[in-house]
């Protein structure tokens, strides 16, 4: 088996499409080197070796050591230096790289080869042993850390130690006869806690790298990613091994990032940053602040330093030319990262760009319009979740801005929250309900869930490509970074900002548009969108077969609804329109009754208010499909919880409030999700059902005559089990739009449809279509029935499931295709068996899941419905899953 593929001068073994077998980094490594761009030569050992690696305790495939060996003798050759090699040694870098980039793995290893002779050898050919020196102890540093496990601040205090004795201020203040003296602190300081020297033999740290590479990916840290990310588990990673440049060789030296574009607005523009005499993890460790790599970026900042088109123009002419090449054979923004040593340009890494949701459409829109894209195309660039973004609020311009601190504008949107100092106080905040953001020196990969928890967040260090910047991008959260007059005290749980103090808990609000940070809760605006996604949803709109519709029932969802392209309601709950103070009490003299006429009486207050309610949602939607649920509460939401509320009802009924208590009592359910809810009510109370029927078709005829467009009017039974349930309750309709007809002379068209939300529904969809004319899938109930698992309660332990591994995605978020989807497709089935053409929708909250959309259309359902916010995804969900 070929284990190890190379690289470099000009040609590859490998390609960007072997992203499975070398990882996303190692494959674009390849393929840079094909195109002929200057990468330094290397070797990326394939994600194989590293199943190999756990199916086989921990261990490697026989030929892989030698491979390897003939692998570091190519790069040898094309570079003229030897592994190991006292007069001209190569030194290396090591590097993980998964399929798709992952923080929480091993990062990067430099300087690699190193050790108390090829320092030397090193230092002689640079003519420069500070820079020998200063390579070396970075790489003790990073070895002892990522490889060893020690404690890097124990690295730290010994060189703040040296630095405060000799009174210096900077690194580079520091000479080569210090550096050995350091040094040696060093190698002591890992031989103390480990209990043996730091290894001198390069094979011996080549292989501690390449273990710790491997050992990376079953890191909790790597798992907890790949869990919120939906990365299988047996993708494995790939490791880089690839021959040092050096950032660091002095001022004719940089290194740097940069995208094709810009990641936040998406503009046309190359943007990035870099630092001369630097390595590779200075850049985006946000220990310096570094400079703009474009002239243009550099003004638009209003940055005092030079740019890399200022410092270094030929390097720069090179890499903007490369930049441009890739861009164009790639079809796409790239991230990439280079070095330059001694004038000469290298390329170090170029992968798809990370974006925010505004960027990514603008990109693909404009690639369209450049010619490098299909519509279609276009449309399968922009991840649907990702539009979430572009729905969040703004703040008001018209809100008071206590600007407190301004730091780097890194990912949009505004959030409020109480201030915390950890990820876990974040998490625990979270779980409380609070909304809190995360304010933090940086973040590093350990932050994850505290940034997953928090509404937004704020650090005082770091670039736009820090890791809080890129990750919270990802997220679609706000942040900003890098705000550097800010003094955080994590013991104290202070942030000083310019002399006012900040507590643990006060609220603040961050702009992630400014970089703005602001004392107290300010006003939101909500979005208006972009002529970008008009454009690209217009695209989406032309491709997808099934319809979106929204869960709806007050006015201002269903606006907002509509706004967002929402083609009718998939399911209004009628239960939510009865919490209202105006009818709350109505709705429990109703409940409370114990006979038919103090029910009636009770659903004759309600009747004009459902009429209002109806009524407006038919204005709302003209024309277009609503779907109305007849009442489906699961009872005890609607009981009176207090002593207060008890007799409130007992005055309107006119009863005892003893006797109420009694009655309250008696209706209460030991398992109410599974109780006397849906149509059982309905069979129990069919009154309560000829109510809201009338309510609907007087709503009807006077919407329609008002609009002059025939309400397009879908009746829907909940929780139906038996054909006989529907039946009585469809009778009582029925009755009623003939009453209705007789009342106005208006004849109204609808249909009487059920939901399929329990097994048995779904497996006597046959029988049941005789009569239902539509199903709308209640996938909500359907996963609750169908595994058993309460739907309230299942956050307590499903989390530890998924950490488990025993299901990958919570079920109540994305469907259970393999169980649940079973029961839709056996529902959808039998269904049309009955009755050819059944209209078929689903409306629990999977109707606004990507990946649930894909099957839904895979199954050929007629439309989805979700929540209004959620719109806009499924449009955009659907029309990738017909492509
Ligand atoms: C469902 O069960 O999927 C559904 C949409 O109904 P509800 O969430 O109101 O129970
Ligand atoms: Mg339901």
């Amino acid at each position: 088996t070929k284990w190890v593929f190379t690289f470099g001068n000009g040609s590859a073994e490998g390609a960007a499409d072997m992203k499975s077998l070398l990882g996303g980094k190692g494959a674009n490594l390849a393929e840079m080197s094909s195109l002929g761009l200057p990468v330094p030569p290397g070797f990326t050992i394939t994600t194989e070796v590293c199943t190999y690696y756990y199916a086989n305790g921990q261990s490697y495939p026989d030929e892989l050591a030698a491979q390897v060996k003939a692998a570091l003798d190519t790069v040898g050759v094309a570079t003229g230096r030897g592994f190991g090699d006292k007069d001209k040694p190569l030194l290396v870098s090591v590097r993980s790289g998964a399929r798709v980039s992952m923080p929480g793995m091993m990062d990067t290893v430099l300087n690699l080869g190193l050790n108390d002779e090829t320092v030397k050898a090193i230092g002689a050919a640079a003519h420069d042993m500070r820079f020998a020196y200063d390579s070396y102890r970075r790489f003790i540093q990073m070895y002892a850390d990522v490889v060893l496990g020690v404690d890097h601040s124990e690295f730290e205090e010994v060189l703040e130690d040296h630095k405060e004795r000799n009174e210096l201020s900077l690194d580079t203040e520091i000479t080569a006869e210090d550096w050995v003296g350091i040094i040696e602190k060093f190698k002591s300081l890992v031989e103390r806690d480990l209990g043996r020297p730091f290894p001198q033999d390069p094979d011996e740290q080549l292989w501690g790298a390449i273990g710790a590479v491997f050992g990376s990916w079953e890191t909790p840290r790597a798992k907890t990613y790949r869990r919120l990310h939906d990365i299988p588990g047996d993708w494995g990673t790939a490791v880089n091994v690839q021959a040092m440049v050096f950032g660091n060789m002095g001022e004719t030296s940089a290194t740097g990032v940069a995208f094709t574009r810009n990641p936040s607005t998406g503009e046309r523009a190359l943007y990035g940053e870099f630092l001369v005499n630097a390595q590779g993890e200075d850049v985006v460790a946000g220990i310096r602040t570094p400079q703009d790599i474009t002239e243009k970026a550099k003004k638009e900042a209003g940055s005092d330093k030079p740019s890399l088109e200022a410092l270094m123009p030929e390097a720069f002419a090179e890499f903007r030319d490369i930049c441009d090449k890739l861009e164009t054979h790639y079809r796409d923004m790239q991230d990439l990262e280079f070095t330059i040593e001694q004038g000469k340009l290298w390329m170090l890494q170029t992968r798809s760009g990370k974006r925010t949701a505004k960027a990514a459409l603008k990109i693909a829109v404009d690639m369209v319009a450049e010619g490098l894209l299909s519509e279609e195309e276009a449309i399968m660039r922009v991840e649907p979740g990702a539009l979430d973004q572009l729905l969040h609020p703004t703040i008001d311009p018209a809100a008071k801005r206590d600007i407190v601190a301004t730091g780097l504008p890194a990912s949009p949107g505004a959030a409020s929250g109480a201030i915390v100092f950890t990820s876990e106080e974040a998490e625990q905040a979270r779980a409380a309900g609070k909304r809190v953001i995360l304010v933090r020196v940086e973040t590093s990969p350990e932050d994850i869930h505290g940034m997953h928890a928090a509404e937004g967040i704020l650090t005082s260090r770091g670039g736009m490509t820090s890791h809080a910047a890129v990750v919270a991008r990802g997220m679609g959260k706000p942040c900003v970074a890098g705000a550097g007059s800010l003094r955080i005290d994590y013991r104290k749980g202070t942030v000083n900002a310019a002399g006012r103090l900040l507590n643990k808990g006060d609220i603040i609000t961050i702009d992630g548009a400014t970089g703005q940070i602001l004392a107290g809760e300010v006003a939101m605006l909500q979005p208006t969108l972009s002529g970008d996604f008009g454009i690209l949803m217009g695209w989406a709109d032309a491709k997808r077969r099934m319809k979106v519709r929204t869960n709806a029932e007050t006015p201002a969802d269903t606006r907002v609804a509509r706004e967002f392209g929402a083609e009718g309601i998939g399911l209004c709950r009628t239960e939510h329109m009865f919490f209202d103070s105006d009818r709350i009490i109505a709705v429990r003299e109703m409940i409370l009754s114990d006979e038919e006429t103090g029910r009636r009486a009770a659903l004759a207050k309600l009747l004009p208010m459902q009429r209002n309610d109806f009524k407006d949602l038919f204005e709302i939607m003209k024309g277009l499909p609503v779907t109305i649920r007849l009442l489906d509460p699961p009872l005890h939401e609607f009981l009176p919880k207090t002593d207060e509320e008890l007799g409130e009802v007992a005055a309107a009924i006119g009863v005892d409030a003893e006797k109420l208590r009694q009655r309250a009592l008696d209706l209460e359910e030991f398992n109410p999700m599974l109780g006397h809810r849906g149509c059982r009510l309905l069979v129990s109370y069919p009154e309560i059902a000829e109510m809201q029927a009338r309510a609907i078709f007087e709503a009807a005829v006077e919407a329609g005559k008002k609009t002059g467009s025939p309400v397009h009017l879908e009746i829907m039974v909940p929780l139906v089990g038996l054909k006989g349930e529907l039946d009585l309750v469809k009778d009582r309709i029925v009755a009623m739009a003939d009453a209705v007809k007789g009342e106005t002379g208006v004849e109204i068209n609808y249909q009487v449809g059920t939901m399929v939300e329990l097994p048995r529904a779904a497996l006597q969809a046959g029988e049941i279509a005789k009569s239902a004319e539509f199903f709308s899938f209640g996938t909500n109930d359907l996963t609750q029935t169908t595994f058993g698992i309460s739907r309230d309660d299942a956050a307590s332990f499903l989390g530890t499931y998924q950490a488990k591994g025993l299901i990958e995605q919570d079920p109540f978020v994305s469907l259970d295709q393999d169980g649940v989807g079973e029961l839709v497709r056996i529902g959808s089935e039998r269904g049309r068996q009955t009755r050819p053409g059944i209209k078929l929708g689903i409306c629990g909250e999977h109707g606004g899941d990507p990946s649930s959309i894909h099957f839904c259309e895979s199954i050929g359902l007629d439309y989805v419905s979700c929540s209004p916010f959620r719109v806009p995804i499924a449009r955009l969900a659907a029309a990738q899953a017909t492509l």
